[in-house]
């Protein structure tokens, strides 16, 4: 069976460890791959590369940087479909919507490849008589990224095209659940002439990860993953010095108004709730209806539900695939059933699908639950799974205090065709990404990402203009030409003139 190394250096470097991980087709709940869980040393190995290759990157004339980046957006474009493959194959999701995912990554590298408007400084003429200001940003040095299961092309895109275009070098640890794309992705940058050194994969765990938050040669840290986890890696990160971004876990609620389009809001809460199996940390988890919106509402639901077909992500005809381990679909058929005995009434049950031919496989089917009170574990606690928790509001204000004191607060969306409840909506809601009649608000990559709350520790958003405000560190420069006006010793404060 094949064992997936790590990137250092600009190659794949044999395991050194003796630790490695099952990889499995979550269709078929067979293990396919192992995966090599890195050392300390290899993690030492690889801070070592990066650090070397940022004595020459961050002095490469913007010029090379654009045209190493514009290369590995051709390369990455030319190979969508087999990147898109490879990641259902790990992740299970259908590949369609792996398409979706490598396209959103795409946009993310074209974003870097504007890199010299990007890192443009400002200059002011004349700050005092002949003296004139500018400021400069630079790279931090050596930057680690460490990244989740579930979009895995497309979030450790948000991070290292950006950081290696700012100049920085880069450390990534990918989930160790499907890590083929990462290599095949470092190769192709390899391949778009990238130096060795500049993007290094180690594989692997909490090892590896603690290595990285503690090596006095990491600068800087990136991170997207569950809020437990996300809190911890901001935690340890800051206190060994790093800048530290931590993006965590989410519980997104779509609020229906009774005067909203029933049919839009219907397939939007269905294509949110449901696709990629509800593994998006964009997924809407709870529909809040409003007043009578639920009685127009959920009939229409269960009737789009009734027409899913759920399936391997390799066939064509498969609109939602499995989750990504055994483990985890148990976790989330915990919460349907904890759901069940706390009074919520589980109107469809995904948990007795069953999928001919992938009766291994870790399927779990589309799971509607309503009347979900603000007290139990389904409305809490994030699930990240097919189920749709209907919560019945009498008002637009019950519906909004539930999102603005819900411990996470990533995304969220409002169904209305009244253009006054939606800017109120929009201005009220105390969370990071909001849409109005848009389920899953994914901002473009010219603009960031993030959420509010115990959904992002550190204080700025990922990729886009705060993405290159966190991979570069701000420099003001003072500057005046020798003059002989200005001898003479003066232990006064400057002042400008
Ligand atoms: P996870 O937190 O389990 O793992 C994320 C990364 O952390 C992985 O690389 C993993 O190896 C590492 N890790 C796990 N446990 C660790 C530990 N104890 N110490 C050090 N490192 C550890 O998350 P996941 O299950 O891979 O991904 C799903 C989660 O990610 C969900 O909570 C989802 O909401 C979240 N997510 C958030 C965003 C966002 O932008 N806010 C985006 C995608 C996913």
């Amino acid at each position: 069976m094949d064992t997936i190394a790590h990137w250092i250096d600009g190659q794949k470097a044999a395991p050194k460890g003796d630790r490695t991980g099952d990889v499995f087709n979550p269709a078929t709940g067979e293990v396919q791959r192992q995966v090599s869980y890195a050392t300390v040393a290899e993690v030492d190995a690889a801070v070592a590369s990066a650090k070397k290759a940022s004595a020459s990157w961050r002095h490469a004339s913007l010029a090379t940087r654009t045209r190493v980046l514009f290369a590995f957006r051709e390369l990455v474009n030319r190979h969508k479909d087999e990147i898109a493959r490879l990641l259902t194959l790990e992740h299970g999701k259908v590949l369609s919507d792996a398409g979706g995912e490598v396209q959103r990554g795409l946009e993310c590298i074209e974003f870097a490849c504007g890199l010299s408007q990007l890192l443009k400084g400002d200059l002011s003429e004349n700050v005092s008589t002949d003296v004139d200001s500018y400021s400069l940003r630079q790279p931090l040095g050596v930057v680690a990224g460490i990244t989740p299961f579930n979009f895995p092309a497309m979030v450790p895109m948000w991070m290292y095209p950006l950081a290696i275009a700012c100049g920085n070098t880069f450390v990534l640890k990918p989930s160790e659940r499907d890590p083929s794309v990462t290599n095949l992705c470092a190769e192709l940058f390899a391949q778009a002439g990238l130096p060795p050194g500049v993007l290094n994969v180690v594989h692997g765990d909490k090892v590896a990860v603690d290595r990285l938050l503690e090596h006095p040669d990491v600068a800087g840290i990136s991170f997207v993953g569950s809020t437990p986890i996300a809190r911890y890696i901001y935690e340890t990160g800051t206190r060994n010095g790093k800048r530290v971004q931590a993006l965590g876990g989410a519980k997104n609620h779509m609020i229906v108004l009774p005067d909203a389009d029933m049919d839009l809001a219907a397939d939007a809460a269905v294509g949110a709730g449901y696709g990629s199996a509800g593994e998006r940390c964009m997924a809407i988890s709870v529909l809040e209806t409003v007043g009578s919106a639920a009685d127009k509402l959920l009939p229409r639901i269960q009737e789009r539900i009734a027409a899913l077909k759920v399936g391997p992500g390799l066939d064509p005809s498969s609109q939602m695939g499995p989750l990504i381990t055994r483990q985890h679909q148990e976790r989330v058929a915990g919460y349907v059933a904890a759901g069940a005995s706390a009074g919520a009434e589980v109107v469809v049950d995904g948990r007795t699908l069953k999928v001919p031919g992938h009766e291994k496989g870790f399927f779990l089917g589309p799971t509607l639950i309503d009347r979900v009170r603000p007290e139990m574990s389904v409305y809490r606690e994030e699930i990240f799974g097919p189920v749709l928790s209907v919560l019945r509001a009498q008002t637009y204000e019950e519906a909004i205090g539930l999102i603005n004191s819900h411990v996470y607060a990533n995304g969220t969306a409002i169904f209305t065709n009244d253009g006054g409840a939606a800017r109120k909506f929009q201005h009220e809601v105390e969370v990071g990404m909001v849409g109005i009649n848009v389920p899953i608000p994914v901002p473009m990559a010219y603009y960031s990402f993030g959420g509010w709350r115990s959904s992002l520790f550190g204080d700025l958003h990922i990729y886009g203009p705060d993405g290159v405000r966190f991979y570069t560190r701000n420099k003001v420069v003072i500057s005046r030409w020798p003059d002989p006006r200005f001898r003479g010793v003066d232990l006064g404060f400057p002042q400008n003139r």
